[in-house]
């Protein structure tokens, strides 16, 4: 395999239909299209990799890896998301804003959003007996570079040891919220012993890539399979 191999690391956030008053309507895919999306994954030989063998930058990967992640950790990954990855063969890492378990969306709420429900425990818990990965995305989902160092540092490193205590297993993994970060930031993720990172900048993942700086595909309502099919190709044409 080739060091210049490209890995699409997918980023999902909502799998359903949008809510009266929803203000972000791109982030909620139609869980038909999510099952059209793992089923062309699927037929076109693409092998589900955990982002942690990414960051590890291991070199036993299958000739086509992808990546599927979740943003925040809403209730409808549970009832939408889950049922499909499994039956479709995929596992999933799902970042959770660690403060809003069993609650609702606080930080969209507070600028105008529709409320939406998040995880409770038990579906974090069973999700993960099924392959899901959980990573953290902070406690509050604050911009990180707007807060003090101090204050940064406890979102990052508290939320690290809620994940763990909930699913009962290492956390190694997390997502900037916002997609906001900076040199300092990017310190402290490394500092609380994070081996993986997930920014918001668009393109397909390489193993020369920073793992506590990975490059994502942005992935919406709009994206039609063939959309779908396209952006895939484009960012690990974009790699190669
Ligand atoms: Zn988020």
């Amino acid at each position: 395999m080739s060091a210049e191999q490209t890995i699409p690391i997918l980023l999902y956030h909502k799998i359903g239909r949008p809510p009266r008053g929803a203000r972000v309507r791109g982030q909620y895919v139609s869980p038909g299209l999510f099952r059209r999306h793992l089923a062309y994954l699927r037929d076109h030989g693409y092998q589900g990799i955990s982002l942690l063998e990414v960051a590890r930058q291991e070199r036993d990967s299958p000739p086509l890896p992808v990546v599927i992640t979740f943003d925040d950790g809403y209730r409808c990954l549970y009832e939408e998301a889950f049922p499909a990855l499994v039956e479709f063969g995929f596992g999933g890492m799902v970042f959770v804003v660690a403060g809003s378990v069993g609650g609702t969306n606080t930080w969209e709420q507070a600028v105008g959003d529709a409320a939406e429900p998040m995880l409770e425990v038990g579906q974090i818990r069973e999700m993960g007996e099924r392959g899901v990965e959980f990573g953290s995305h902070t406690v509050g989902h604050p911009r990180l570079t707007s807060l003090s160092a101090g204050a940064a540092r406890r979102e990052i490193g508290e939320s690290r040891k809620r994940m763990e205590e909930l699913v009962g297993a290492p956390c190694r993994a997390f997502a900037y919220p916002y997609g906001d970060w900076d040199a300092g930031v990017r310190e402290l993720v490394a500092e609380a012993g994070y081996e993986a990172a997930c920014t918001t900048r668009r393109a397909a993942a390489r193993r020369t890539d920073d793992p506590l700086a990975l490059p994502r595909i942005n992935i919406r309502r709009y994206n039609v399979t063939a959309r779908f099919a396209y952006k895939l190709w484009r960012a690990r044409r974009a790699g190669q």
